[in-house]
């Protein structure tokens, strides 16, 4: 695919690698829509994409929600008319322990930490990514649907609800090659590792040294090796129905 004019949709556009993402493209010369709870974030990642001279557009949506992902989408394609991928980079992390013995009681993970976490993370990936192929086929153009998976899907502790959230966006990815490959739609998963956001820097010293001794690359992840991730599946036109790893060689 060339960059240069596609339109690409990224949820979570608001802050960190999807803000960059939309950045790094946007200096492609890709128009974007940007998509994400946060109406402030929003609109300050699109003043900065315009920068580079690009059409940048802001949907206010909660991908959990149907109706809100659905009239997205619906704006997108009278907006555009035309939409040549889209990045499920919307996620949440609520970390606990399935079961936790303290002091012989017994405290587990609830139902409600579980479900909100395969909310944000599988629903709405499952309906961004539904009605993203939908305007693909109605505006007659080839796309890519990027699911961003994690290091994590592979099961680590403390993330029931998050591994299963990232093992499970990774396999959507494949049965949507296998799906869409006819309507000339790819889909594929990237998995970063850690990467260095806002949230990273404030892990402590100890901790950090620690995270990296498990690192082969010997450091995080820059959120730059995210964001060129993205530009080459979208520019490969061969690159389908794969989980991308790029994560420095860390295996949980
Ligand atoms: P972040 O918390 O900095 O940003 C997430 C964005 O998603 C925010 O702007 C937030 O407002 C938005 N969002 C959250 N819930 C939403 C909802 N219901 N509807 C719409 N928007 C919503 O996260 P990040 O570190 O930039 O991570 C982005 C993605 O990359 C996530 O899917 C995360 O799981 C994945 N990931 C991150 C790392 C890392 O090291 N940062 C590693 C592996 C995978």
């Amino acid at each position: 695919m060339e960059l240069a004019n596609a339109v690409i949709a990224i949820t979570g556009a608001g802050q960190g690698l999807g803000k960059h993402m939309a950045l790094s493209l946007a200096q492609s010369g890709v128009n974007l829509a940007l998509i994400d709870l946060d109406a402030l974030q929003l609109s300050e990642t699109q003043t900065q994409c315009e920068s580079y001279g690009v059409t940048a557009r802001c949907y206010v949506a909660d991908v959990t929600a149907e109706h809100q992902v659905c009239s997205a989408f619906e704006q997108i394609e009278t907006d555009f008319d035309q939409l040549n991928g889209v990045v499920n980079n919307a996620g949440i992390m609520r970390d606990g322990m399935f079961i936790k013995v303290r002091d012989g009681q017994v405290n587990t993970m609830s139902l409600d930490q579980f479900q909100s976490v395969m909310n944000v993370n599988v629903s709405g990936t499952f309906l961004c990514g539904r009605e993203a192929a939908k305007v693909m086929l109605n505006t007659d153009s080839k796309g890519v649907i990027i699911n961003i998976s994690s290091v994590a899907r592979a099961g680590n502790i403390g993330q029931t609800n998050y591994s299963a959230s990232k093992a499970a966006v990774a396999t959507m990815a494949t049965v949507w090659a296998k799906e869409l490959g006819r309507y000339g739609i790819r889909s594929v998963a990237i998995a970063p590792g850690v990467i260095k956001t806002a949230m990273t820097d404030q892990i402590k010293p100890e901790a950090m040294e620690r995270l990296v001794s498990m690192i082969p690359a010997g450091r995080l992840g820059e959120a730059d090796e995210i964001a060129s991730t993205i530009k080459y599946v979208l520019e490969n036109d061969f690159v389908t129905g794969r989980v991308m790893e790029v994560d420095g060689g860390m295996r949980m």
